[in-house]
């Protein structure tokens, strides 16, 4: 059993030049690969083993004594839902259902890139901006660190890893140009509309 470590759904140079393979393999083999072994090691032989790792995260939410645990599956999770997040030939604008909830509940495009950036670059130190559904609407959210949708009751649509392991290499301290570029050049909508559409 366990939680393995799933690959990219993408080469490491297919998000070039806007992200580069090397920082996929620093991201993805290092980064992501740790936080799978921390999390198969710390729950190993233990009734948590079995379970998936959502039910894990949710179980161990704000448990002091269980804060390795929730941290290491929440990243694991997080990871791997970020690198669906993005494509080669990725960003842009939406479409069809997933654009007319986006006009109806946060103002239409250009509100929501506003805000998604805002979120995103005002996350203070590590952590996330989120396109979530919470109670039926989309909403606008960022969690520091490990912290995430899947703890609070929310449907997770989209993220934007802001730790600087995401874009330390190629944008340095840039965190905006990186969140421009995520946007502009690589949200993967398909993913994001086919997650609305079975929320
Ligand atoms: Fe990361």
């Amino acid at each position: 059993m366990g939680y393995e470590l799933p690959a990219l759904p993408y080469s490491y140079n297919a998000l070039e030049p806007f992200i580069t393979a090397k920082t996929l393999e620093f991201h993805h083999d290092k980064h992501h690969a740790a936080y799978v072994t921390n999390f198969n090691n710390l729950v190993k032989d233990t009734p948590m083993a079995d379970m998936s790792i959502e039910e894990v995260i949710k179980a161990t939410y704000q448990d002091a004594s269980k804060v390795g645990i929730f941290n290491n599956a929440a990243q694991a999770w997080n990871h791997t839902f970020y690198w669906e997040c993005m494509k080669g030939g990725g960003g842009g604008q939406p479409s069809g259902a997933l654009a007319e909830k986006i006009n109806a509940d946060l103002g239409g495009y250009d509100q929501f890139r506003q805000d998604f950036k805002t979120a995103a670059t005002t996350q203070f130190g590590s952590g996330w901006a989120w396109l979530v559904l919470e109670n039926g609407k989309l909403k606008i959210t960022k969690t520091g660190n490990a912290d995430t949708p899947i703890a609070l009751g929310q449907t997770p649509l989209l993220t934007c890893d802001v730790w600087e392991h995401a874009y330390y290499l190629d944008y340095q301290n840039k965190r905006p140009d990186y969140v421009d570029t995520f946007l502009d050049k690589l949200v993967n909508w398909d993913f994001v509309a086919t997650n609305l559409a079975k929320a």
